[in-house]
């Protein structure tokens, strides 16, 4: 999937009309992010902010003297109602050290190795004091692997391609202090396929992609109507899953860092 094809797939409107406060992941980690945020921090700038549904919640507070989003999905954009950049995250237009607080929520996990190389120097030297950062919790990427009913290739149908615990945030921030890391967000059940489980799931069942995935080799799109063959294949696969181990885990990993050294007003 080159560039051009990864605007169009987060381009989609599926993803950004919609009320972020209505689902429960995102209002929880809304409330944590809003209760973590240092009191003396008065500009915020919201690295790959989405739809702004965190900007705007802030924005109504009245408490932060600037607050700005910046994303590449032009149609994201649209629904933020504070300063906002339509820009890459490997090109982020502000000089250093131009916020007291950088965030960037639920977008590290979806970069390339190039991108997430960028995304980090680039989060690093914007802030004078403050980074958050939110993630999906320890995810197992091979739980949302799909297979591509036109070529047959795998992929992860969130676009997720790397996972996280505390113990890589606290490695890759090695020069922040860490303020806060902690779990948060509903309680998941995660699956530990057996074996027989996971090669039946591999070789049989094939799970399909959803509507709103889009193959990253052909750029297939499923549609509606296919999608119920994808129901019988869940009623397969729920039957199959008895057999398989299950954990509960929190779905997110939120942190709050300090620079370790920055100047002082
Ligand atoms: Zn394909």
């Amino acid at each position: 999937m080159n560039k051009n094809e990864r605007i169009v797939y987060y381009n989609q409107d599926t993803f950004w009309n919609k009320d972020f406060l209505l689902i429960e992941r995102d209002r929880i980690r809304l409330q944590h992010i809003v209760n973590i945020i240092p009191d003396d921090v008065k500009s915020i700038i919201d690295v790959g902010c989405g739809n702004g549904y965190i900007l705007n919640y802030l924005n109504e507070l009245k408490k932060y003297n600037r607050l700005v989003g910046v994303d590449f999905s032009s149609n994201a954009l649209t629904f933020v109602k504070t300063e906002k950049y339509e820009c890459d995250i490997t090109s982020i237009p502000f000089k250093d050290s131009s916020f007291d607080l950088v965030m960037c929520n639920e977008v590290l996990e979806h970069l390339t190795i190039n991108e997430f190389t960028s995304a980090l120097k680039h989060l690093k030297r914007l802030t004078k004091k403050y980074i958050i950062i939110t993630v999906p919790n320890n995810e197992n990427l091979e739980d949302d692997l799909v297979c591509c009913p036109y070529c047959f290739t795998w992929f992860n149908q969130e676009l997720h391609l790397r996972s996280f615990t505390k113990e890589k945030i606290k490695n890759l921030f090695y020069d922040f202090e860490i303020l806060k890391c902690f779990e948060a967000g509903p309680e998941n059940i995660y699956i530990l396929r057996n074996d027989i489980s996971r090669v039946f799931n591999k070789y049989l069942i094939k799970p399909q992609p959803s509507s709103y995935a889009i193959c990253p080799s052909c750029g297939y799109q499923n549609t509606p109507s296919k999608l119920k063959i994808r129901l019988t294949y869940r009623i397969i696969n729920k039957v199959l899953r008895f057999t398989d181990r299950k954990i509960k885990k929190k779905t997110d990993l939120i942190c709050l860092m300090k620079k370790k050294f920055y100047e002082i007003d």
